[in-house]
């Protein structure tokens, strides 16, 4: 596991190892939403890849890829050069390193101590955020300081130099610009010069200093397709920021008691998820790597919805509705993509940039160089009952109206009618076929557990909609939406062939699927190749293997489908039949594992998904953090091991804390209240204003603070069978 400090707020990378540096690039970068920036060495290194990615800009690049995100040369570049000599942790003696991200004030820290050749003692110290306060701004300051040793000149250089096939980047980014708005620097010369089309900013000083004093260079850049916004000085905005960021963490702050780790794994996964987070109207949404690396392309996949977004409407619902509005704004090509294949309604893009329109890669590259080709952009659509899903989600958590009215009933609606028509009628059934499910190890399946089943939700979810809720009308008249259509709609959600789970057999994850053979699943899940490339696609198809949670997914969506007899039937089928080669799988176990009260697999599967960046010195980041998985550890904590359910009228708790789990403290805003929670051998709330609070059985409306007894022995299905009341 990573370094982590004493009070669990921060993530440190000490020293320097060429092979490890990537991965901690990603997982200690700093972001707003906005653009992010990778922890990359200020001056490179021949294992940098130093990037300031913006979010919503796509470019068009030659091959399979489709477009893919921006990434701007890195504004954190400077150079130092003592007595003419470049200095870099390559070259230097370097005494000490240490990079520290501190989430509580969401910037990082570098300390770097070193002697050059003349055997003078430095020490550097930078720190840089990008400003939560006000998006459009990145901060930076460098201080430099002679310790001890002769007077040495310096060169200082701060360079934002565009790289050479930028440009092609396209129009839409001409105006995009990158300027430095404020420097200070003691006894230095300052000249300044702008190039390019990107108005980039390189800025550079000299100075000459003596043993004992310090140079400090800041710089404010704005990062602004437009006017610059009006920008204070380091000090101020820097403050600004760290404000912002400590109101951000007073409705969103984690604690687990008896378990460091997870304790600070949990508090990372929520300064990705609110960094990420952005206030952006909809105008972009957060790819499948946020901004901290180039995986994925920054394409947005369900992994927004189903994974990112249940944290972001319980702490930030601004950026949460955001997030929705981005699908709303795509809605023509959902609406588009739909029709092409015969159907009505809106499907989403498996794989979505800025327009809507797919942008799924058609082929793939495996690492033993043979090519395959990818059928999730054409099969893959779960994400019409994924989307729908967490729009009524963020409704229930919010009671947001006004995003109803305006967005979230269409949305619900539109995909209804995909369902509606994407269904075959059989003889007393509807089935969906040649599908696939989150279980990407299985392509062209019939009626995948999943798919049914959310595909069923939405439509009892829009029929519910239309027939009880004034805050539908609107769409129903925009869209047309007619009594004899939802009745249909109901009717075909009733007959959904496999979409409810309340028996105690093993429920087939697709039609045959039980009929298929055993693979040695366990036997690959340390191995260095995983089991699709070791044994091909080809032969995935004839396995009783599974990519990652898929018939559990439906459990961890919606528990009130399944009985927990069949919850435990199927989680002890699948669990050792489950590969987990995607990062949201493990948390989804977590939290399956919890609600059955499985004390071993909930801490082991915990700390495999906190493991997946922070383990093995950030190895598995290098591309990028997995935001999604991020999103799922946050949901194993809350609605796993808090067990927290909410409706309109109030929340619940299931709780349950595995040893050496002793106490869970959470905050979070439900319908614009505030609300802190500890479990530890009771569960006292504090809520600002008044709700009904449930904990196991005992239900009271409470108002400030209350404290409940509960019963540790209780599971998460045998208190309410899933309601809050
Ligand atoms: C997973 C998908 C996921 C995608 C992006 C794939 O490997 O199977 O469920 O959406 O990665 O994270």
């Amino acid at each position: 596991m990573a370094q982590i400090s004493a009070e669990g707020w921060a993530i440190q990378a000490a020293g320097f190892d060429p092979l490890c540096e990537r991965g901690v690039e990603a997982a200690l970068s700093i972001e707003n939403g906005r653009f992010g920036v990778r922890a990359a060495l200020e001056e490179g290194s021949t294992a940098s890849n130093p990037l300031m990615i913006v979010a919503g800009i796509y470019v068009e690049i030659a091959g399979p890829a489709g477009q893919t995100l921006l990434t701007l040369p890195d504004a954190a570049a400077f150079e130092l050069a003592v007595d003419g000599d470049e200095i870099d942790i390559q070259r230097v003696q370097t005494i000490e390193h240490v990079r520290t991200l501190d989430m509580h004030a969401g910037e990082l820290r570098r300390a770097w101590t070193f002697e050059d050749s003349a055997g003078r003692r430095w020490r550097r110290a930078s720190t840089r955020a990008a400003s939560a306060a006000e998006p459009r701004l990145y901060l930076h300051r460098v201080v430099l300081a002679l310790d001890h040793g002769a007077t040495a000149s310096l060169d200082l250089q701060f360079e934002a130099e565009a790289p050479g096939d930028a440009p092609a980047a396209g129009e839409r980014v001409t105006n995009a610009r990158i300027a430095i708005v404020g420097a200070v620097s003691a006894r230095t010369r300052v000249s300044r010069s702008f190039s390019g089309p990107w108005k980039l900013a390189s800025e550079s000083a000299a100075a000459v200093v003596d043993a004992g004093e310090q140079v400090a260079i800041e710089s404010v850049t704005s990062v602004a397709s437009g006017a610059p916004p009006d920008a204070g000085s380091f000090e101020r905005e820097h403050q600004r920021h760290r404000d912002a960021w400590r109101a951000r963490w007073d409705d969103a702050a984690i604690t687990i008691g008896g378990h460091e780790d997870l304790n600070r794994a949990v508090r990372f996964a929520t300064y990705h998820l609110l960094a990420a987070g952005s206030e952006c109207d909809g105008r972009w949404s957060i790819g499948a790597r946020n901004l901290s690396g180039e995986g994925y392309h920054g394409h947005v996949f369900w992994d927004t919805e189903t994974f990112m977004l249940p944290a972001l409407m319980l702490t930030r619902p601004a950026a949460a509705r955001s997030a929705l509005m981005y699908r709303h704004r795509t809605l023509p090509a959902a609406r588009e993509r739909s029709r092409r294949l015969g159907c009505e309604g809106a499907l989403f893009a498996w794989e979505s940039t800025d327009t809507g329109e797919d942008q799924t890669p058609r082929m793939d590259t495996r690492p033993d160089g043979t090519t395959i080709p990818i059928l999730t952009g054409e099969q893959e659509h779960h994400i019409a009952g994924d989307v729908p899903y967490a729009v009524m989600q963020y409704w229930r958590a919010t009671g947001d109206d006004a995003f109803m009215r305006e967005a979230g009933a269409e949305i619900v609606f539109e995909c209804a009618r995909f369902w509606n028509s994407r269904v075959t009628p059989s003889v007393h059934e509807h089935e969906i076929l040649t599908v696939i499910g989150p279980d990407e190890f299985h392509e062209s399946v019939d009626n995948d557990a999943y798919t049914n089943a959310i595909a069923r939700w939405t439509l009892e979810a829009a029929v519910a909609l239309a027939r009880a809720d004034e805050t539908a009308g609107d769409a129903m008249r925009a869209l047309a939406v007619l009594p004899r259509e939802v009745d249909e709609w109901e009717a075909t959600a009733s007959t959904m062939k496999r979409s409810r789970f309340v028996g105690d057999e093993v429920v087939p994850q697709f039609d045959g699927f039980l009929e298929l053979k055993d693979a040695p699943v366990a036997s690959y899940r340390d191995a260095r190749v995983p089991i699709d490339l070791a044994l091909g696609l080809a032969e995935m198809q004839h396995l009783r293997a599974v990519k990652q949670a898929d018939v559990l997914m439906s459990a961890a969506l919606l528990p009130d489908i399944w009985s927990e007899r069949g919850a435990r039937v199927n989680y002890a089928f699948y669990e050792p039949r489950t590969a987990h080669t995607s990062s949201l799988s493990p948390p989804i176990h977590a939290l399956i594992a919890s609600w059955l009260r499985e004390r071993d697999d909930t801490i082991r599967y915990l700390e495999q998904t906190a493991a997946i960046d922070l383990g093995d010195n950030f190895a598995g980041a290098s591309s990028g953090v997995h935001i999604g998985s991020l999103g799922g550890l946050w949901q194993a904590v809350v609605f796993g091991l808090a067990g927290l359910k909410f409706d309109a009228d109030g929340i619940a708790f299931d709780p349950f804390l595995p040893p050496p789990i002793s106490e869970l403290a959470l905050s979070f805003v439900w319908r614009g209240r505030h609300v802190d929670a500890r479990i530890a051998d009771d569960v006292r709330v504090r809520i600002d204003g008044e709700a009904t609070v449930r904990v196991n059985r005992e239900q009271r409306r409470v108002s400030g603070d209350a404290a409940f007894a509960y019963d540790p022995t209780m599971t998460y299905w045998s208190g309410t069978e899933g309601a809050l009341a």
